[in-house]
């Protein structure tokens, strides 16, 4: 990478093209809740939108764990498949997207950066090794 396109990626995580600052997503089960000083901190100092997308039915019940985790959001979408996550991001044009699964974040198109979150459900902590499906992984 040279200096030059380093600096306009950094110039990219402030605005985007069109002047506005970039957009936030973030998963909640595994994610929010994996790290809540974190995601808390991260939101709080976003300087764009914060959507929190969430493979959950109960709409009331994640807003009241984005509540008592302190999670400052400007939406909150549910969805019903892995796929449709990946649709939310699209449509909402989020730049920077958190999970921590990997079946959710196949689908999501290239020029969204992802930021896989790792948890005792992707990761053997006593094997050291990430946890892949043939779905979702390819030994290298
Ligand atoms: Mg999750």
């Amino acid at each position: 990478m040279t200096p030059s396109s380093s600096g306009t990626e950094d110039a990219s995580l402030h605005r985007k093209h069109d002047g506005t600052p970039p957009t936030l997503g973030i998963d909640i089960d595994g994610t929010i809740d994996e790290g809540p000083a974190f995601f808390r901190t991260l939101a709080a100092i976003w300087p764009g939108r914060v959507i929190i997308i969430t493979y959950r039915r109960d709409r009331a019940q994640a807003e009241a764990e984005l509540v008592r985790l302190g999670i400052r959001y400007h939406d909150l979408i549910l969805v019903s498949s892995f796929d449709a996550k990946a649709e939310v991001i699209e449509r909402e044009r989020v730049d920077v997207y958190f999970d921590d699964q990997p079946e959710m974040l196949r689908a999501i198109p290239a020029h969204v950066n992802v930021m896989l979150v790792r948890n005792e459900g992707n990761f053997c902590f006593t094997d050291r090794l990430w946890l892949f499906s043939d779905q979702t992984g390819r030994q290298v």
